[in-house]
C-alpha cells in the first residue's frame, strides 16, 4: 500500500529552504517490496555541504546565545509537531524501510520523547563550582561545540536522527544532518516539523546523499568540529581516520553481535519471548539484537526446539499489513548479504528454522526468521553482524563458559541475561564486555542512562547528561578570592 502524499522529489533543507543539489544530481529512492524507485532524492556533494555548513555557522551565535529554557521550549514544540505526524511518519517509515507498520508506528512517540527528554535535561542541568579554601574559586561553564555533523543509518532512521538532533539542539549546537541514502523518506518530514516549531532558519540543515560523497564531505569540513555517527563498524573506523585531520570530537555508535545468555533456571517463557523479540523485531535490523543465544546445556535442546517453533510461526508479510511481524529487508543489496550469511550458516551449523524466502512472498526482500543451532564460536555466523532475522544458538556448560562465549566476538554493544539467580545475573553482567546489559528484561531503554558499546561496537557514550557532555565543551574559570 502506497502512503498518501508520498513525495516524488526529496530535497536538501539548507538555511530554511528546500533546495536541489548544486549540480542538480539525484539518486533513486526505492521501496523494499517492489525494489523500484518511487522518488528521487538530491544527491549531495561537497558544494551542498559547504552551503549547509555556512548556513549552520551563520545561525550558531543566535541559537547558542538563547537561554536553555528558550531552546527547551522550542524542543517541546518539535516534539508536538512530531507526534502530530504519528500516522504519516509510521506509514512513511514502513514504506521506505520495510519495517512492519505495527512497529514503525511506535517511532514517532519515541522520537517525540527524545525531544521532550533533552529539553528537560538542558533546563535541569547545573554547572560545577569548586573552592580551594579561602584563596580560589573556580567554576565551569559549558559552551556548545559549534556546528555538529550528524550521520545516521537506515534502521529506524527517523528515531535515530531524533536521538542526535534533540541533544545537539538542546546543547545549543546548530547542525548538518546526513540521513542514510537507502531511507531518506521520513527525513523529508523534518523541514515542516522544524518550521512549524519555529526553529530559526539555518539551525538545522539536511543534506541527502551517498555516504562516500555527502557524508565524507561533512566529515572533512574544517568548520564542523564534531561528528556524531551511528552505523557500521567499518564506516566508523574510516570516519575516525578522516576526522583525525581536523582533530574532531567523534561519537561512534557501531555494530553488534549481542549475546542472550539463558540459564536453565530462567523463566523460560519470558526468555523465549524476549529472544524472539530481540532478534526478529524490527526485521532483525537492530543494533542491539540478541543475535547469539547461549543456552545452558540442560535447557539447550528444549529451548532450541521451542525457539525454532516460534520462529516458524512469526508472520512474515507486507510491511503495511498490521498483522505482519517481520517485513521486507531494507534493500536488495542488504538482502543479498543476509541471504549469503544464511548459505554460510547452512555449511557451518544445523538449520532448525527458516533459511528461505516464505512461499507466499515471491517478490521483495523477505526471509523467514532463521535459527541455526550448534553454532561453533569460530563460525562466521557467530562472529559477524548479519543485521537480519537470523539467530545463532549454542550451548554452554557453566558460568565460566557462558562468559567466555559471550565475550568471544569483536563486538560489545549489548547483552541479555536470563536467570532466576540474581547474584549470578550481576556476576555475569560485570564480567561481560558490553556497554549495556539487561537482566531478565529486554531492551527497555531509559533515556537517562548511558548508551553505547565497547570494543568494535563503539567509542563514547550518548544518553542523558553524556549527550550534553558530548555536544558541549567545558571551560573552567579560576578566580582568586
Ligand atoms: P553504514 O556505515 O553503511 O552507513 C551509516 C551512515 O554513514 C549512512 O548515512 C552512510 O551514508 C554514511 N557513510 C557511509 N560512508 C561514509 C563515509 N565515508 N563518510 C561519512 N559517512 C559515510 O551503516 P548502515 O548500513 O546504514 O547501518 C547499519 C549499521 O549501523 C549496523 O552495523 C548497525 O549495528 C549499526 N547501528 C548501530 C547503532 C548503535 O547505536 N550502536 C544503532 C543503529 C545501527
Amino acid at each position: 500500500m502506497t502512503p498518501e502524499n508520498l513525495p516524488s522529489i526529496i530535497r536538501h533543507w539548507i538555511g530554511g529552504e528546500l533546495v536541489d543539489a548544486a549540480d542538480g544530481r539525484t539518486f533513486d529512492v526505492c521501496d523494499p517490496v517492489s525494489n523500484t524507485a518511487y522518488a528521487q532524492a538530491a544527491r549531495g556533494s561537497a558544494a551542498d555541504v559547504e552551503r549547509a555548513v555556512a548556513a549552520a555557522s551563520a545561525a550558531f551565535p543566535e541559537w547558542a546565545g538563547l537561554s536553555n529554557r528558550a531552546r527547551a521550549n522550542t524542543l517541546y514544540r518539535i516534539a508536538d509537531a512530531v507526534e502530530a505526524r504519528h500516522d504519516k511518519l509510521g506509514a512513511f517509515e514502513s514504506y521506505d524501510t520495510g519495517l512492519p507498520i505495527s512497529q514503525a508506528r511506535g517511532q514517532a512517540r519515541r522520537a517525540a520523547e527524545n525531544f521532550r527528554y533533552f529539553a528537560d535535561v538542558i533546563v535541569a542541568l547545573g554547572e560545577e563550582a569548586f573552592r580551594q579554601g579561602e584563596e580560589q574559586f573556580s567554576y565551569a561553564v559549558r559552551r556548545p561545540v559549534g556546528v555538529a555533523g550528524l550521520i545516521t543509518p537506515w534502521n529506524t532512521p527517523f528515531m535515530l536522527e531524533s536521538w542526535k538532533l534533540a541533544p545537539a539542539l538542546a546543547s545549543g549546537c546548530t547542525l548538518v544532518l546526513k540521513p542514510a541514502e537507502w531511507t531518506p523518506l521520513s527525513a523529508s518530514l523534518w523541514p515542516e516539523i522544524f518550521a512549524e516549531a519555529g526553529v530559526p532558519a539555518g539551525v538545522v540543515n539536511i543534506v541527502h546523499g551517498i555516504g562516500e560523497e555527502a557524508g565524507q564531505a561533512l566529515v572533512d569540513h574544517p568548520d564542523v568540529p564534531l561528528i556524531s555517527f551511528t552505523g557500521s563498524t567499518d564506516t566508523g573506523r574510516h570516519i575516525i581516520r578522516s576526522s583525525a585531520q581536523h582533530l574532531k570530537t567523534t561519537s561512534m555508535e557501531l555494530g553488534g553481535k549481542s549475546p542472550a545468555v539463558v540459564f536453565a533456571d530462567a523463566d523460560v517463557e519470558a526468555a523465549l519471548d524476549s529472544v524472539v523479540f530481540g532478534v526478529f523485531s524490527l526485521n532483525g535490523e537492530r543494533c542491539t539484537a540478541g543475535s547469539r543465544v547461549l543456552v545452558e546445556r540442560p535447557l539447550y535442546e528444549e529451548f532450541t526446539r521451542r525457539l525454532a517453533e516460534r520462529a516458524a510461526n512469526v508472520r512474515v508479510g507486507l510491511p503495511a499489513d498490521p498483522a505482519t511481524e517481520v517485513g521486507a529487508l531494507v534493500h536488495p543489496e542488504h538482502y543479498a548479504r543476509v541471504l549469503n550469511y544464511v548459505e554460510i550458516g547452512k555449511k557451518e551449523a544445523r538449520l532448525v528454522a527458516g533459511g528461505t524466502r516464505p512461499d507466499h512472498l515471491p517478490d521483495g526482500n523477505y526471509l523467514q526468521p532463521t535459527v541455526f543451532a550448534d553454532v561453533e564460536r569460530d563460525a562466521r555466523i557467530f562472529q559477524e553482524e548479519i543485521f537480519g532475522p537470523v539467530v545463532a544458538v549454542a550451548p554452554f556448560d557453566d558460568e565460566a563458559e557462558a562468559i567466555e562465549l559471550a565475550n568471544a566476538t569483536q563486538f560489545g554493544l549489548a547483552a541479555y541475561i536470563w536467570t532466576s539467580n540474581l547474584k549470578r545475573g550481576h556476576r555475569i553482567a560485570h564480567a561481560v564486555d558490553s556497554g549495556m546489559i539487561w537482566i531478565n528484561s529486554h531492551n527497555v531503554r531509559d533515556l537517562r542512562t548511558p548508551f553505547g558499546g565497547v570494543k568494535a561496537s563503539g567509542v563514547g557514550r550518548e544518553g542523558g547528561a553524556h549527550s550534553i557532555d558530548f555536544y558541549t565543551e567545558s571551560k573552567i574559570v579560576h578566580v582568586a578570592l
